[in-house]
This record gives C-alpha cells, structure tokens and sequence, in this order.
C-alpha cells in the first residue's frame, strides 16, 4: 500500500522498565507506517520525561497527564492520527472514552476493560464515534496462527471435534507482588487489574486464540480458578472445560505459576479428518497431523508456495528467517494502519476481520466475567 505519509501516534503509557510499551512502539515503526510523536508515559513527571527523550519525542508532545496531550494534540496541525493504550487495565476505559470523544481512533492493549461492565460501556462509545478501534492480541498477528485460521476455515480438518488450548507462565510462582516488582504490582491489585488475575492476563489471549483459528464460539464453560500462592488476592491458576457452538469441547487451562514456563502458549485443534498444533515459543511452525497418518511441518516464509495467501501475506521474509514476537505484534499496527489510511480517505469500515477490535474486547471481557461465576458457584455457565 502507498503511504501518503507516516500515521502520528500518541502512546499512553510505556515509561521507562514498562514491557508493553516499547514493543508496542518497535512495532509500530517496523512497516514504516507510523512514527511515536507524542506521549503521557507515565504519571511520574520525570519518568515521563525520560521517556519522552528515549523515543525521541519533542518536549512539548511529552505530557504529563494523557488528557493534556488530547487537548493539546487535536490543536496542532501536525497532530496525532490516533492513540496507543499501553497502560495498566484500569485505565483502558477512561482512556479509550477521552480519546473517542476527543475525536481520535484507539489502538488498545487486552483486555479491553478491567470489567465487563465497562466493555459494554466502551463498546456503545465505539458504535456512537464511528471510529476505528483494534485491540493488540499479538498472538493473531502470527503468520503461523493465520495459516491455522485459514485451515480450520477451509473444512479440510473436517468436523472440529476437540479443542486443547493453554498459557502457562511461571513468573508468578512466588509473592513476587511483595518485591514491589512492577508489573507484578499492579496485575495482582483488583482495583488496577480488575477481578480476573491470571484468567485476564493471559487466560483472555488463550481464549481468543481459540475463537480466532477455529471461528467456533464458546458457548459453555466450567472453570475453577484459585490463588495458589498464599497472600495472592487474585486468581494465578485456572483450568475450564469448555462447550463450542458447534458441540465440540474444550479444555482451557491458564497458569502462572507453572515454575520453569515462560510463554507457553499452545493450541490444539482436533477434527474429524486431522489436527493443528501450534506453539507461540516455536511460531514459525505448524503441525498438521492427518487421520492417515502422515504428518507434517509446515513452515513460515514468505516465498513458501503451500502456504495459504492469508498467511503469506503477513509474512516479511523468505523461509528460515524466523519472524517473532514483535513482528507479529507489527501485523496488527500493519493492519490497522492501512485501514486507518483507507479511513482518512473516507472508507467507512476499513479495518478487517483479520484485526482483533471491540467484539473481541467484548467477547473476551465476558469470557473473564464467566469464568469468575462459573468457579464462585462451581458449576457449569452459560454465554
Ligand atoms: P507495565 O507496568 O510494565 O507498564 C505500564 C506503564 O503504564 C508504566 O510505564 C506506567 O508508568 C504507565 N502508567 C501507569 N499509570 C499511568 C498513567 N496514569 N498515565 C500514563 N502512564 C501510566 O505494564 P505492562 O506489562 O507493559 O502492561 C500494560 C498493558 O499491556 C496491560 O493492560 C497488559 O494487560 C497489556 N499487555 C499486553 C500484552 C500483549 O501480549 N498484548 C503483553 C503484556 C502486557
């Protein structure tokens, strides 16, 4: 796609030792459609500043509260084209809300909301601006997870049958909270993170997962969520077994105190004919095992021809290069950047389906809100 010129991004959030926000700001830039001009990085003055100065922003677009830079910013001519929400769950809402009123479009980091309430509150003030919004589950930016969409979608697996999706981390295996480690902080205080602890940070990425490749729905879920290290408010281990639209079942399980796992992410997908099993900590592979018995690997790269054209056409290199986390997390700025541009030249709906937005927020947000009653009350609920 020609580039009129580089989309203007405001990023809230992503100071100095944050994670999200300088991957947010790489993969922005990689496609060369977009540049970091403005930031309220963090609500410490001076971390605010070095941040500013780390990115290469002017003074003046360093601001010190993200209401300033919405004021400021939609007065300038040379101001931002939309926002980046990098910022702890509590301040997805407010934010999105002022950016969208303030005429901007959202790009957010999951989960949409700290609550399910509130998705429902951003996702009247979507539909009322009109304006783009897309939310950063990286994982769909993966060319490997498009190539596994593109075949669930193709009916070659057959009847979906089975579905075995997991996140297991192990960073939470002791009171790392107690350390004033910062992310940790905040992931495990209800009022900043919202009520779902592990089953919000990363149990949500497992369930889109599942939903984006299969583009089954769930329909049922029994979940029993706890605390296992002692003093931890919030949930860090859940296990859910799950129903499909389809009758298909399902088991989810999210942990972060499973010691000696770093993002272990993985999908499986069982049909009537073959299975998928996809693994974040090995992207560029996907193996396709078929009821005959032959198996295969296939392989990320751009100039390979069996790939499906979904998955090609994320992709930046030939076969052997491997692409990882941050370009995935690119794909998703690629996209909505292009639909942006489309956008400013007066398309209505640009952004494709292929782009997690607010119906994922919103989908993802109620799958926290179930889970929670499904373990409260131990039994079995409904979409
Ligand atoms: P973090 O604690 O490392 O960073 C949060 C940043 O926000 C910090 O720099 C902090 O100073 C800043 N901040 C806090 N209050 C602010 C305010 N009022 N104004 C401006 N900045 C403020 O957290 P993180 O791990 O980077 O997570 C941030 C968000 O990204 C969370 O919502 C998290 O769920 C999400 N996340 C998504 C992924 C993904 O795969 N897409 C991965 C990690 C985190």
């Amino acid at each position: 796609m020609t580039v009129p010129r580089k989309l203007r991004m405001g990023m809230v959030g992503g100071g100095p030792g944050s994670f999200i926000g300088p991957v947010h700001r790489m993969a922005a830039e990689l496609d060369g459609r977009i540049e970091l001009v403005a930031g309220a990085f963090s609500p410490s003055a001076e971390r605010c500043r070095e941040a500013g100065e780390g990115f290469h922003i002017a003074p003046e677009r360093t601001y010190m509260v993200f209401k300033e830079m919405l004021k400021a910013e939609r007065q300038r001519p040379d101001g931002i084209d939309f926002v980046t929400i990098a910022a702890p769950n509590f301040l997805h809402l407010p934010i999105a809300l002022d950016a969208l009123e303030a005429g901007f479009p959202v790009m957010s980091d999951k989960p949409a909301t700290a609550t399910y309430d509130e998705v429902l509150t951003l996702e009247a003030a979507v539909a009322k601006s009109a304006l783009p919004y897309a939310l950063t589950h990286t994982y769909a930016g993966y060319g490997m997870v498009r190539e596994a969409r593109a075949l669930c979608a193709s009916g070659q697996l057959g009847q979906i049958r089975k579905i075995a999706v997991e996140y297991l981390q192990g960073w939470f295996t002791q009171l790392l909270e107690a350390t004033g480690q910062k992310q940790a902080a905040w992931r495990t205080d209800p009022a900043l993170n919202g009520p779902g602890g592990c089953i919000g940070d990363i149990g949500v990425h497992a369930f889109h997962l599942l939903e984006y490749v299969t583009g089954l729905q769930v329909t049922g879920m029994h979940a029993a969520l706890r605390a296992v290290v002692p003093g931890r408010r919030l949930d860090d281990d859940c296990n859910a077994l799950l129903r499909l639209d389809n009758g298909a079942t399902g088991v989810l399980m999210a942990s972060q105190v499973a010691a000696g796992e770093g993002n272990g992410l993985r999908l499986r997908v069982y049909g009537e004919k073959g299975s998928i099993d996809w693994r974040q900590e090995d992207p560029n592979r996907l193996r396709v095992k078929w009821h005959e018995g032959t198996e295969e690997i296939r392989t990320a790269g751009i100039s390979t021809g069996y790939l499906s054209q979904q998955a090609r056409s994320v992709m930046r290199l030939p076969g052997g290069h491997p692409e990882g986390y941050i370009e995935a997390f690119a794909v998703l700025y690629r996209e909505f950047a292009d639909g942006l541009i489309a956008w400013q030249q007066g398309h209505p709906n640009p952004l494709p389906a292929t782009l997690p937005g607010i119906e994922d927020g919103v989908r993802g947000m109620r799958f926290i809100e179930r889970a929670l009653e499904s373990s409260r009350t131990e039994s079995w609920v409904q979409f």
